[in-house]
């Protein structure tokens, strides 16, 4: 399998060289220069996540060194379920895929496990420790923080706009030490994107600390999500016969792109509807066809404030016709006031804690019904309730109960460092050790 930027053809690379650079010479993302081709027949003896996810990422490796090594990558990454359960309360066949039973309860901890695991056998015989710098406006850092922590090959920076982000998220952040260090920076998700982005511009600075990304652009964490969307599909398949409906939470659209990447090799799923918080860029675009990237605003659901969803180039690289585009996948926002509404109202009626992010998927699953929508819907839950407590407390007067793993993290010492939003301020910190 070979890899292409989304806006050349000219310089193919295999999987693992396409997760080294994260991101093409010419500026484009890494996609398949084609892609492979399942049947649900194929998956019949695999059940469990490992194995679904070697099976339908062998085509995915093949060709590259890491190829060898993938049913240790796979054991490696999904070390945590993704359980689909039933909505009975619900008003129609409804259920909820949970993604957020990783170590820092949110689905990016699938992409960034797996990521881990690759780069670890990538970089094995190379004697330079890799700093990987990463920013993050929530949940990103805090996976990243978690799968490459207390490895001995890497040292992790993470960069979080302080007063940002919710008290639990900001523990999971800062709650590590060792190989990673936390930086609150004064100022925006947007200024701490910009340092990332000028400490790698700068050669001496990406030279001495062999920088490193995991940037949510990078083909090692779209791949793996691919394989609950696989999971999911496939179950209902089994014991229904039917395909399975997702709606997906979706900011910078590397979920909902996997979901779409699943279905279109194979894998039982219906329809694709994205969830939007107040953002409106993709629901605006597949209602005109006019793609026009604004500014972020800031809402409840802080992982999907993006203006301009850097995997867009993706899903215009897999269908360049608008119509069809538009007739593959469905999109609809929700505003703030509706997800507290539906926080408040999912509580009783079926009796379902949501996060702000999922609860925008539960949101959408209404207006669908109340549209005449019919089939079997999955609403694919990305956080944990009990990471954003102040609001879902807020709203619904009772508490998420705490997973273990969250419990342990907030359990340990806060280790972080405020920082100006500078480069310079970054560079001096880093050169302290
Ligand atoms: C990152 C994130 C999203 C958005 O996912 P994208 O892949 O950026 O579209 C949704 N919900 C949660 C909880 C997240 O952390």
């Amino acid at each position: 399998m070979h890899y292409i930027s989304t806006r050349s053809a000219d310089h193919p690379v295999t999987l693992g060289e396409a997760i080294v650079r994260g991101i093409a010479p010419d500026g484009g993302l890494y996609v398949p220069l084609e892609f492979p081709h399942f049947t649900a027949r194929q998956f019949e003896t695999d059940v469990e996540l490992p194995q679904i996810a070697e099976r339908l990422l062998a085509p995915f490796a093949a060709g590259d060194p890491l190829a060898a090594e993938l049913p240790a990558i796979c054991n490696d990454a999904f070390n945590f379920p993704a359980p689909l359960v039933g909505l009975p309360n619900a008003p129609a066949p409804l259920s909820v895929l949970e993604l957020f039973h990783g170590p820092t309860n949110a689905f990016k901890d699938f992409g960034a496990r797996f990521l881990a695991a690759c780069m670890e056998r990538i970089h094995r015989g190379q004697r330079r420790k890799l700093t990987i710098l990463v920013a993050t406006s929530g949940d990103t850092g805090a996976a990243v923080a978690a799968a490459f922590h207390g490895k001995p090959w890497v040292d992790v920076a993470v960069l979080y706009p302080q007063g940002k982000v919710s008290d639990r998220q900001a523990q999971q952040l800062a709650c590590w030490g060792g190989n990673v260090r936390t930086f609150a920076v004064r100022g925006t998700f947007d200024d701490c994107q910009r340092i990332v982005k000028e400490a790698f511009a700068d050669p001496t600075f990406a030279e001495t600390h062999q920088l490193s990304s995991a940037n949510s652009i990078n083909i090692g964490r779209l791949l793996p999500q691919m394989v609950y969307f696989a999971q999911a599909g496939l179950q209902l398949w089994r014991e229904s016969g039917r395909r399975a409906n997702f709606i997906v939470p979706t900011g910078n659209l590397g979920n909902a792109l996997a979901c779409i990447w699943a279905r279109h090799i194979g894998v039982p799923i219906g329809e694709i509807v994205l969830a939007t918080n107040a953002n409106q860029s993709i629901t605006e675009y597949l209602r005109t066809g006019e793609w026009a990237p604004r500014p972020s605003v800031a809402t409840l659901a802080n992982a999907m404030d993006v203006g301009n969803p850097s995997n867009m180039e993706r899903l215009r690289a897999l269908h360049s016709d608008f119509e069809e585009l538009q007739g593959q996948i469905g999109a609809s926002s929700v505003d703030d006031i509706e997800i507290r509404g539906t926080i408040r109202r999912d509580s009783h009626e079926l009796d379902r804690l949501w996060c702000p992010h999922s609860a925008t998927a539960a949101k959408v699953f209404r207006r669908l019904l109340a549209r005449g929508a019919r089939g079997h819907w999955v609403i694919v839950a990305t956080a944990h309730p009990a990471k954003f407590n102040e609001i879902v407390e807020a709203q619904t007067g009772r508490e998420a109960s705490v997973p273990d793993s969250l419990a342990r993290l907030l359990a340990l010492p806060r280790q972080e460092t405020e920082l100006d939003p500078t480069l310079d301020a970054l560079r001096a910190e880093l050169q302290k050790n």
